[in-house]
């Protein structure tokens, strides 16, 4: 994903379950809560911020 356009989304995003920040992790092309512990996917370049869609880690 392009950075300019991620810093954008990760100003604007924030985690569906906690409502905190979100993270992008690079290697895995995920957005990351650190608080739940979810891994969101990027699907198509859409981040997919759904609780059921998410992986735990
Ligand atoms: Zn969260």
């Amino acid at each position: 994903m392009e950075e300019k356009i991620l810093n954008e989304l990760l100003e604007i995003l924030a985690c569906p379950i906690c409502k905190g920040d979100i993270e992008y992790k690079q290697d895995e092309n995920k957005l990351i809560c650190n608080k739940c512990r979810l891994k969101f996917p990027i699907k198509e370049g859409i981040p997919i911020l759904l609780e059921e869609e998410a992986e735990k880690f």
